[in-house]
C-alpha cells in the first residue's frame, strides 16, 4: 500500500500516518518526492484495507501496490530517482561512466589507470580489492590493501570509488574506504549481504544475477530499500545463455523494461557482458543508445598484463575513443555527459 500525502499536508499529519502504520505493526517507509511525500507501507501478510488510511487529515490517497516489489517500483514513486554520490547525481538526465580495472593489483597501475580514465571523461572510478573469482587459485584480490589503494587515486583524481564487497566482513571495510558499494553477480540473491548492505549508510550498485529476471533483481533490490537504503544503481552485466561468441549475453531489452518497473538507475556493463575487448565499445554505445543511465566499464593500462579479466579490458586509448563517441551520441539521446577536467572550457 502507498499513502500519498496532500502537497500542502503537515509534519504532524505526515507523523500522525507513520504512527497508524506502526499501530498495526508494519513499517512506514516515508519516500519524498518532488512534488509530494508518499509513504510506502511494508510488512503487510495480506492485503490492507485503503480506507483505514485515506481518510486521515493530510492523506491524498492510499493505493494498493501490485507489485511484489514495492519501494523500488514506479507505482510507489513516478519519478527517475538521482542517487547522490559525492558531487554527482546519477539517474537521467545524467549519463555516467564508472571506468578502471576489473582488479586493483598494485598502486602504479591503479593509480595509472585512474589518471587515465579521469583523464578520458570517467566520473567515477572501479577496481575490486575483493575477487569472485571462478578458481580458488585465481588472484583474489588485495583485500584491505587494495581498498586504499583505490581510495588514494580516487581522492587523486578526483573520482568517487566503487569496489565490490563480497561478504559481511569485507562490507564493513569497503563501507569505510569506497563511496559506493558493489554488489556482484554472483552475490545478487545473498539476502544477509543485502540486509546489511541496506543499512550501510552508503549507496549500492548491485549488478543482475547470472541468470536472474528482472522480478528477481528488483527484489533484490527491494531488500536494500526495506532497510532503508533507496540509493540504488542496477546494472545488467549480461546472462547465461547457449552463444559461445561472448563470455556472456548482454541482454539490453532488460534496460527500458527496468526503467518501466523502476525508478531507480539503470546501468548496462559490456565488458562482463561480452567478456571480449574488441566487443565492448559497441555494445557500451548499444547501451547508451537503448536508454542506460549509465556503464560500468573495464579499463587497464596493460591488458596483456592484467590479473583478472584481462581478455575484456579496454586500453586507455580504445577507452578515450570509445568516450568521445559516446559524448557525441549523448546530445542526440537527451543525456548530458560532462566533459574532463581538460576539456572543461
Ligand atoms: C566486477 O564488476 O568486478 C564483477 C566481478 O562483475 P560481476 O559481478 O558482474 O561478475
Ligand atoms: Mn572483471
Amino acid at each position: 500500500m502507498l499513502i500519498v500525502m496532500d502537497h500542502h499536508c503537515t509534519q504532524e499529519q505526515v507523523r500522525e500516518v507513520v504512527r497508524r502504520i506502526e499501530d498495526k505493526g508494519l513499517t512506514a517507509n516515508p519516500i519524498p518526492g518532488e512534488s509530494r511525500m508518499a509513504i510506502g507501507i511494508t510488512g503487510n501478510q495480506g492485503p490492507l484495507d485503503p480506507n483505514d488510511f485515506d481518510q486521515l487529515p493530510g492523506v491524498l490517497e492510499a493505493i494498493p501496490v501490485t507489485r511484489p516489489y514495492k519501494l523500488v517500483s514506479r507505482e510507489v514513486k513516478a519519478e527517475s530517482t538521482r542517487v547522490k554520490v559525492g558531487k554527482l547525481a546519477v539517474g537521467p538526465p545524467d549519463f555516467i561512466v564508472i571506468a578502471g580495472p576489473c582488479a586493483v593489483e598494485n598502486e602504479r597501475q591503479c593509480l595509472q589507470a585512474a589518471r587515465q580514465v579521469a583523464a578520458a571523461g570517467a566520473q567515477m572510478l572501479r577496481g575490486g580489492a575483493f575477487k569472485p573469482r571462478t578458481s580458488p587459485y585465481s588472484f583474489q584480490g588485495l583485500g584491505r590493501t587494495g581498498l586504499e589503494i583505490l581510495r588514494r587515486a580516487g581522492d587523486e583524481t578526483g573520482l568517487p570509488v566503487v569496489t565490490e564487497a563480497l561478504d559481511e566482513e569485507s562490507l564493513g571495510l569497503v563501507v569505510e574506504l569506497a563511496d559506493v558499494v558493489q554488489i556482484g553477480a554472483r552475490n545478487m540473491q545473498n539476502f544477509s549481504l543485502l540486509k546489511r548492505a541496506g543499512r550501510c549508510g552508503k549507496p549500492v550498485f548491485l549488478k543482475r544475477g547470472l541468470s536472474a529476471t528482472l522480478e528477481e533483481l528488483l527484489m533484490a533490490a527491494e531488500y536494500l530499500a526495506a532497510e532503508g537504503n533507496y540509493d540504488i544503481m542496477l546494472c545488467e552485466r549480461g546472462v547465461r545463455s547457449f552463444g559461445q561468441h561472448a563470455r556472456n549475453t548482454l541482454d539490453l531489452t532488460v534496460v527500458p523494461a527496468a526503467q518501466e518497473q523502476s525508478h531507480l538507475p539503470m546501468f548496462v556493463d559490456p565488458s562482463h557482458g561480452t567478456g571480449r575487448r574488441d566487443k565492448v565499445a559497441p555494445l557500451a554505445r548499444a547501451g547508451l543508445a537503448v536508454g542506460a543511465d549509465g556503464l560500468m566499464v573495464e579499463v587497464h593500462p596493460e591488458p596483456h598484463t592484467a590479473l583478472s579479466d584481462g581478455p575484456q579490458a579496454l586500453f586507455p586509448q580504445q577507452f578515450q575513443e570509445l568516450m568521445g563517441t559516446l559524448r557525441l551520441m549523448a546530445p542526440l539521446l537527451g543525456r548530458t555527459m560532462s566533459l574532463p577536467a581538460e576539456l572543461t572550457p
